[in-house]
């Protein structure tokens, strides 16, 4: 049949495109169309043009609106995400389509998501009357009036920058003809003075963030040059330690790329937006000077709806020239992009971990190479990955090897001897060492702060019974349930099962039920107690919840209302703590022989990251590491901030073990009423693996029950295949879908390319 058709991707797990009627004009490929699918109306995206369709005439429905407001996506950027479709195992619409803004892929959205707000401008009536009309302590309402006297023309959300109440006040204004409506100039009449001016710097409530450019030292001034001056694809890792200024050398090498190309973007990318608000606050007081109100956006998962939307356009148009954003940004589209930043490149969360797994950091790489630019890997502690690239001669290496402030120097690393403190009769309170005592203390004396990070691993705060050995779990999963002692109640991380505290064991009704271990909780009241006059401030995932809490905490700390700060992870990531010279390490013992092959890497990474947050601006930093092992090789690098003998002796190990980076796996994944169904799936799938071409290449291994082998009544088992040929692996696993299809019996299955935690 013929006619005008599109080959529109879906999301949907279907490895195919499927046709739709489209009458005329026939809209092109990188189009947004709504389209019928069952009894639905969902959003697609056009693939193919064709005057023809296979598809017999009576099936093919016809597509129902077509975005025409939102110019077509770029063959650049549907390149990109088959591409990512193809190397991560899903079909082109799983990938193209959860990568667009939720708005976007809602028809009845479209029209306000693309309206053109009116602009004013001043008319002559108001030039005369407008300054006498002013009331006289009316400063947002001059400023204002002020930008319109200047000669600009303002768009409502503009106006809104310079004077909250703006719409009414506009609409006032030309009720009585001092302002009139412009005929409208599309989305990209931008605006310079208004942005400039207008509060847009959200997250630099961070006053210590100005727009100084710091004389830079000599190892930054030749990692711009580098940076500035490649030419076609150049991949960069950058190695500096903590506080050397990596920041500094991103922003300079995007000023001289500006400077050079006035029309170019740049996407930025970091693990974690909101935990790290001095980052984005110095690149709005940097480039405040780039023209129109979007000219710096921000893309993650916590925006609203509406509000990541008009990022993901303001990229997509052009209009926003540095996008800032996690691991989601990595698949904007960005058609003048022009450099790439990846801060904390060995961030484990630039993987996503549901959905399409894809590492945004890979993604990130094979675009520069795409579009023959420079991408740049910052990190004090690089993925061994990216370690090895540099090692090989692909990546080219930059090294910071000095503090930036010039009076700053890295933190002394001391280990204390759990095992010794014992022998000598000085036993630790609650798992908190006198030495550590002593330390804070000294600190609190001084005014100085302290800050005590629990590796979380290990560390969950478990219900127990000291006399039967009964420890509280999940009825419905093979986990221990997480102790929330504050709401009295006992719940499961994984599945969400929740109950109230019991008051004396089930098993033998012993009423003296304690936690076992330490949670952050346990170690905050600890602390309070053995430092006496301490203020101790909590900052975990718990204490978070709330939107922006984080960074209302963060201020506390910055502001010295704190003088001992717990926490996690999320304490050990890029913050500038000016008046932290003492870090505490408690229980990192327990990476150390993790069954993950990746945990020492991650621990090293973690305390070299919340080392440096201790003495980085000229007071005299210390570690205090707390381990029955001080004489491990891991603590021993650390002791002398050698992150280049840790990764060269880990990656050689790895070596000879055969592991990533020297492998590439995948892993497939299983999930079934019983655990018996999944291992059957597992094993069927692992046999028709080995009747492929390439098999013989490739190693696949004994399906395994996965850690958590049981979620919400779901088994769960995993199955390894390894191969030292990636090309190898990903042909088979093309080969091995349509096959894994055909097999029966468990509720779902995927599979995971890269996995990161097997
Ligand atoms: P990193 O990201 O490498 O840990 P940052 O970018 O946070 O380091 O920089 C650490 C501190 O050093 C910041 O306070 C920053 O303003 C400052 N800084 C960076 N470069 C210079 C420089 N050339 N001279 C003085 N201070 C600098
Ligand atoms: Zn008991
Ligand atoms: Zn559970």
């Amino acid at each position: 049949m013929s006619g005008a058709f599109v080959r529109v991707a879906l999301d949907s797990p279907l490895p195919t495109l499927f046709d739709y009627r489209c009458d005329s004009p026939p809209p092109s490929p990188g189009t947004l169309v709504a389209v019928p699918f069952g009894k639905r109306t969902i959003v697609g995206l056009i693939v193919e043009v064709s005057a023809h369709s296979d598809v017999p005439a009576e099936r093919v429905r016809s597509v129902e609106a077509v975005c025409s407001a939102c110019a077509p996506l770029s063959s650049e950027w549907l390149e990109l995400v088959s591409f990512a479709a193809d190397y991560y195992q899903r079909s082109l619409g799983e990938v193209a389509l959860p990568a667009l803004p939720q708005a976007l892929r809602d028809p009845d959205r479209w029209p306000r998501l693309f309206a053109v707000e009116p602009r004013y401008r001043l008319t002559d009536a108001g030039r005369a009357a407008l300054p006498d009309a002013l009331p006289a302590r009316a400063a947002a309402l001059r400023r204002l009036a002020d930008a319109l006297a200047g000669g600009q023309v303002l768009g409502a959300s503009d106006a809104r920058a310079l004077h909250p109440k703006a719409g009414a006040t506009l609409a006032a204004w030309q009720a009585q003809g001092w302002i009139e409506a412009e005929p409208a100039a599309g989305p990209d009449g931008a605006l310079d003075g208004a942005a400039r001016s207008n509060g847009e710097t959200s997250a630099a409530g961070d006053e210590r963030v100005a727009a100084v450019r710091p004389a830079l030292t000599d190892e930054q001034t030749q990692a711009v040059d580098a940076i500035a001056g490649a030419q076609g694809f150049a991949p960069f890792l950058l190695h500096g330690v903590t506080g050397s200024g990596k920041t500094e050398v991103y922003l300079r090498a995007l000023e001289r790329l500006f400077a050079a190309r006035p029309d170019a973007q740049a996407l930025v990318l970091v693990p974690e937006i909101n935990l790290t608000p001095q980052f984005e606050a110095a690149f709005r007081a940097r480039f405040a000077g780039l023209a129109g109100a979007e000219a710096i956006v921000t893309l993650h998962s916590a925006m609203a709806d509406g509000e990541r939307a008009r990022s993901w356009l303001a990229a997509h148009t052009g209009r926003a020239r540095i996008v800032l954003g996690t691991r989601l940004a990595a698949l904007a589209s960005l058609p003048a992009l022009a450099m790439i930043v990846v801060d904390e490149e060995h961030e484990p969360a630039y993987k996503q971990q549901e959905g399409l797994r894809y590492s945004a950091r890979d993604l990130a790489i094979w675009r520069a190479k795409q579009r023959g630019i420079a991408v740049v890997l910052g990190s004090a502690t690089p993925s061994l990955e990216s370690w090895w690239q540099a090692e090989q001669g692909r990546y080219r290496r930059l090294s910071l090897s000095r503090r930036a402030v010039a009076d700053a120097v890295l933190p002394s690393v001391r280990m204390i001897d759990l095992e010794e403190e014992r022998r000598r009769g000085r036993g630790s309170v609650d798992g908190i060492s006198g030495p550590l005592v002593a330390a804070l203390k000294a600190r609190l004396e001084r005014g100085e702060q302290s800050l005590v990070f629990l590796n979380r691993r290990g560390y969950a705060p478990v219900l127990a019974c000291d006399a039967c050995g009964w420890v509280a779990g999940c009825p419905r999963c093979s986990a221990y349930v997480v102790l929330h002692k504050n709401e009295h109640a006992l719940r499961c991380h994984h599945c969400g099962w929740e109950s109230r505290v019991p008051r004396a064991c089930p098993e033998c009704g012993n009423v003296d039920i304690a936690p076992l271990g330490r949670g952050t909780q346990r170690v905050e009241e600890t602390l309070a107690a053995l430092v006496p006059g301490a203020r101790v401030l909590r900052i975990d995932a718990d204490s978070t919840r709330r939107k922006g809490s984080a960074q209302t905490l963060f201020s506390n700390v910055h502001a010295g209302e704190v003088d001992i700060l717990v926490g996690t992870q999320m304490i050990a990531k890029g913050h500038d703590f000016q008046r932290v010279s003492l870090v505490g390490v408690l229980n990192a013992d327990a990476a150390l022989f993790s069954h993950d092959f990746r945990a020492s890497e991650r621990l090293f990474a973690q305390l070299m990251q919340v080392s440096g947050r201790a003495g980085r601006s000229g007071l005299a930093g210390e570690v205090l590491v707390q381990t029955r092992y001080p004489r491990h090789a891991l603590y021993h690098a650390l002791g002398r901030h050698d992150y280049v003998g840790f990764a060269n002796a880990t990656l050689s190990e790895r070596r000879d073990a055969q592991l990533p980076p020297f492998v590439y796996q995948a892993l497939l994944r299983a999930e079934a009423r019983t655990l018996d169904a999944a291992f059957a799936f597992l094993k069927a799938a692992g046999a028709a693996l080995s009747d492929l071409p390439f098999a013989e290449r490739v190693t696949v291994y004994d399906a395994v029950p996965m850690t958590i082998v049981k979620v919400a009544n779901v088994h769960r088992a995993q199955l390894l295949i390894e191969s030292a040929s990636r090309a190898s692996l990903l042909a088979t696993l093309r080969a091995w879908q349509p096959m894994l299809r055909t097999l029966k019996g468990v509720l779902r299955w995927s599979v995971e390319v890269d996995p990161l935690d097997i």
